[in-house]
C-alpha cells in the first residue's frame, strides 16, 4: 500500500492509499475532490472507498463529488457521525475493522474533537515494517485537536489508544500544524532535548516548505505534551496531577496560545 500526500486548503492534507496489485484507491478524508480526481486519473487507477474521521467539512467536502465520478465508492465514517457525513454507507465502531487491498484496517472511537470520531489503523504487514494510523484532527504532530464536542478526559481516552501503539506507526494526521504546536510545547517542556532538536528540525523544514507528516507514535511520545499528561516535568509545569486535569490546563492554554 504506497501512501500520497496531497496538501490543499490553507493546511490540510488528504491521504490517498494506492494498491498497487489491484491499481485501486481509497482516499482519507477528501476536503476537496479535485486534486484527488487529479491524482487517481494520473494513477490510471480506480476509487473503491472514502475514509472519513469525522464529519467537519474540511474532511468529508469531497465526498459527493467524488462519487459522481466513482459511484460504486463505499464512504466510510463513525458510527455516531450518521447523518453527519455526506453519504456515508459503512457505520464504524470501536473493534471494527475495514479492508482495503490486501491490508486491514482497525477502528479506533476517539472522541474528544467531536463526539464521533473515529481513527483508522493498518497494523504493519510484517513484523519491522510501519503501522499506519490515520488518526484526523485528534492527534496532530506536536499537539493534538480542539475539544469542540468533548472532555478532557474523552481525549485522554482517546490519544491513549495512539500512545499503546508501536513506536514505528506512522502517524497521519489531517493538517500541517507542526510548527505552531512545537513552538507551543516548547513553553511547557524547555528542557526536552528531543523537542528542541525536533522543533529545530521543523523551522528548517517549514522554511523550505517541507511537510513534516508523516509522524511517528515514537516521536510524538518523546515530545508532544499531549500525550505526556503522567511527564513529571509537565505535571510540574501546569501544578497539577491527575491526567485530565493536566490535559485540561494544556490544552486550554494552546487555545489561548
Ligand atoms: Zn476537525
Ligand atoms: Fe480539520
Amino acid at each position: 500500500m504506497n501512501i500520497i500526500r496531497i496538501p490543499v486548503l490553507s493546511d490540510n492534507y488528504i491521504f490517498l492509499l494506492h494498491d498497487v496489485n489491484t491499481n485501486q484507491v481509497a482516499v482519507v478524508d477528501p476536503a476537496i475532490p479535485e486534486p484527488v480526481l487529479m491524482e487517481i486519473k494520473n494513477l490510471g487507477a480506480d476509487l473503491v472507498a472514502i475514509f472519513n474521521t469525522h464529519h467537519h467539512f474540511d474532511h468529508v467536502g469531497g465526498n459527493q463529488e467524488l462519487l459522481k465520478y466513482y459511484p460504486n465508492a463505499v464512504v466510510y465514517g463513525g458510527i455516531k457521525d450518521k447523518g453527519r457525513i455526506p453519504h456515508q454507507q459503512v457505520f464504524l465502531e470501536e473493534g471494527d475493522t475495514v479492508e482495503f487491498g490486501d491490508r486491514k484496517a482497525d477502528v479506533y472511537f476517539v472522541p474528544g474533537h467531536t463526539y464521533a470520531h473515529i481513527a483508522y489503523y493498518f497494523p504493519p504487514v510484517e513484523a519491522s515494517g510501519w503501522g499506519e494510523l490515520f488518526c484526523g484532527d485528534t492527534l496532530f504532530a506536536g499537539g493534538c485537536g480542539r475539544l469542540f464536542e468533548g472532555t478532557p478526559t474523552d481525549m485522554v481516552n482517546s490519544l491513549t489508544k495512539f500512545r499503546n501503539l508501536p513506536d514505528s506507526t506512522r502517524v497521519w494526521c489531517a493538517h500541517e500544524y507542526t510548527l505552531s504546536n512545537l513552538k507551543f510545547a516548547i513553553t511547557i517542556d524547555k528542557d526536552n532535548q528531543d523537542l528542541q532538536q525536533r522543533l529545530q528540525q521543523v523551522v528548517g523544514d517549514r522554511q523550505k516548505e517541507i511537510p513534516t507528516i508523516p509522524s511517528s507514535i515514537k516521536i510524538e511520545k518523546l515530545t508532544n505534551p499531549f500525550l505526556r499528561w503522567d511527564n513529571p516535568k509537565i505535571k510540574q509545569a501546569m501544578g497539577l496531577n491527575e491526567p485530565e486535569r493536566v490535559f485540561g490546563r494544556l490544552r486550554g492554554m494552546k487555545d489561548n496560545f
